[in-house]
């Protein structure tokens, strides 16, 4: 079988999805297998690798052992409460046990009209497809927990959007599908048993370790807690901007999901927002860590029948748990960011040295990535040029770089250096990369996309032959607006 099926969500009540198989696509060319994915998953890459294997991974033919579901889900999207949302244009296939044990989800994303599809088509655009491979998988090798990329598929369908445009599938393989909407989804019907069934099967797959706890269901919100304060911190230190923050794209087992209009800065400002439909800037860079406690508030209120019988008792216990993301999202944004400048042992004025430079940046519109992997050349070189010509006033950054010395003086400059080149990328999908990628491959051309995926296998790593994909955007080729493009 080229999928080792054993399908766990599809054993729950029928209130957690409708079954559906996919909708069959006219013309399917597989544009990228991903065979390492595939191989640690244990999947035969050979037989994927064929043409039983794009007819699986496109929806034309079930598989043996897939049991087809769509999962239902609710959210609030951009604050407001949305009761039906689910899987209108995403089908799980069915479930794989890596040889570690941790079970994955494979999904298929463009696979045709479900019960949740309202009045969506069930399909996709391939640009959307293209993008989510690039950046999932740009987001695994730089270290950040993540759904993955297993395939992207052009349909041979047009989809009609603004204006016809190609259509593609995308599968997807992920911890889990299971998002804070899920739990609103029962939570929004008063269904206390299934929510019971659900936050049991969420603890039994994702954490485990709250089985034995006291408090099996504190420990679940702790957990999920947890994850997502030190999640948004992860993306922070990279400049990632996720542009949809809605608790349907929040996902339980502490992944990122659900790449939309996402992008990485190229320079930074606090307040950058890329989405042409975020128009309050609720999603913006900054905003990320207070917009993941508001969302796990929303998910605290899911569990409160969980978390007592007495009202008062559950939500001071909820609201006890919600207090403790602030502390452990701050410490580790401050970490991560003080590595970015060398420092692996912060003390109390470290901030202000952060907030110093980030101002600088902002006021000097310098390039993220490049400023903190150009200081770790620096360092290296005792050569400041290349960090200072990135600002449009080098007199703010110069006194800066005069204060980091002097901080790092009893600092071993190499492990310094070493530290910094673990935490700052050369290499991020800019989005004017991803563009050219999406644009050449709606003519038919994947050569740049094939080219930006080798690119962001080893974003750490200098690599002369790709020297041109380190640059910031030239004037002309600042992406200013990214589109969901469903
Ligand atoms: P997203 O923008 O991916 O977070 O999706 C939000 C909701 O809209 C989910 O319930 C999706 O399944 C649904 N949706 C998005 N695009 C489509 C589409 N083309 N057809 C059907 N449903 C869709
Ligand atoms: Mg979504």
């Amino acid at each position: 079988m080229p999928f080792p099926f054993d399908n766990s969500y599809a054993r729950l009540p029928g209130a957690f999805f409708a079954a559906v198989e996919p909708t069959p696509v006219s013309a399917p060319v597989m544009i990228r297998l991903n065979h390492v994915l595939a191989t640690q998953l244990g999947l035969d890459v050979a037989r994927l690798d064929s043409p039983e294997g794009l007819a699986i991974l496109s929806g034309n033919k079930l598989a043996d052992g897939s049991e087809p579901v769509a999962m239902a889900y609710s959210g609030h999207q951009f604050g407001g409460f949305s009761p039906q949302l689910g899987d209108g244009r995403a089908i799980l296939l069915g479930e794989v046990v890596r040889e570690d044990g941790v079970r994955h989800d494979i999904q298929l994303k463009g696979s045709g009209p479900t019960p949740f599809s309202r009045r969506g088509d069930g399909r996709s655009a391939l640009g959307p497809v293209l993008r989510e491979y690039i950046v999932s998988e740009a987001m695994a090798a730089l270290g950040v927990p993540t759904t993955r990329a297993l395939a992207a598929i052009a349909s041979g369908d047009s989809v009609r959007r603004e204006a016809l445009t190609p259509g593609g599938v995308f599968a997807r393989v992920a911890q889990s599908h299971i998002r804070v909407g899920t739990f609103q989804w029962f939570a929004a019907r008063k269904d206390h048993i299934n929510l019971k069934v659900l936050a049991d099967y969420v603890i039994d797959r994702h954490y485990p370790g709250a089985r034995h706890d006291e408090h099996p269901y504190r420990a679940l919100l702790c957990g999920v807690i947890e994850r997502q304060a030190r999640l948004i911190a992860h993306w922070m230190q990279l400049g990632f901007i996720h542009g949809v923050m809605n608790t349907d794209n929040t996902s339980v087992s502490g992944e990122t999901i659900d790449y939309g209009p996402c992008a990485f800065m190229d320079s930074y400002h606090p307040a950058k927002r890329f989405s042409s439909i975020d128009h309050q800037g609720r999603y913006a860079f900054a905003s990320q860590g207070p917009i993941a406690h508001w969302n796990l508030t929303r998910f605290a209120e899911t569990l409160l029948p969980l978390l007592n019988d007495d009202t008062d008792q559950a939500v001071a216990e909820a609201e006890s748990a919600l207090d403790t993301f602030t502390g452990i999202h701050q410490m580790e944004l401050e970490r991560r960011f003080t590595a970015k400048i060398g420092i692996e042992d912060g003390n109390a004025d470290d901030g202000t040295l952060l907030e110093q430079l980030l101002s600088a940046m902002a006021e000097g519109g310098a390039d993220f990535t490049l400023v903190f992997r150009h200081l770790s050349d620096a360092l290296d070189s005792g050569n400041d040029d290349n960090v200072t010509s990135l600002f449009d006033q080098p007199k703010a950054i110069t006194a800066w770089l005069s204060r980091w010395r002097t901080r790092l003086h009893n600092v071993d400059r190499h492990q310094a250096v070493a530290l910094m080149r673990r935490m700052n990328p050369v290499f991020i999908p800019r989005n004017h990369r991803i563009e050219e990628a999406i644009q050449a491959g709606n003519n038919g051309d994947f050569a740049p996309f094939h080219r930006l995926n080798e690119v962001l296998q080893h974003p750490f790593a200098e690599q002369a032959v790709f020297a041109e994909y380190e640059l910031a955007p030239a004037p002309d080729e600042v992406v200013h607006a990214t589109f969901c493009g469903t």
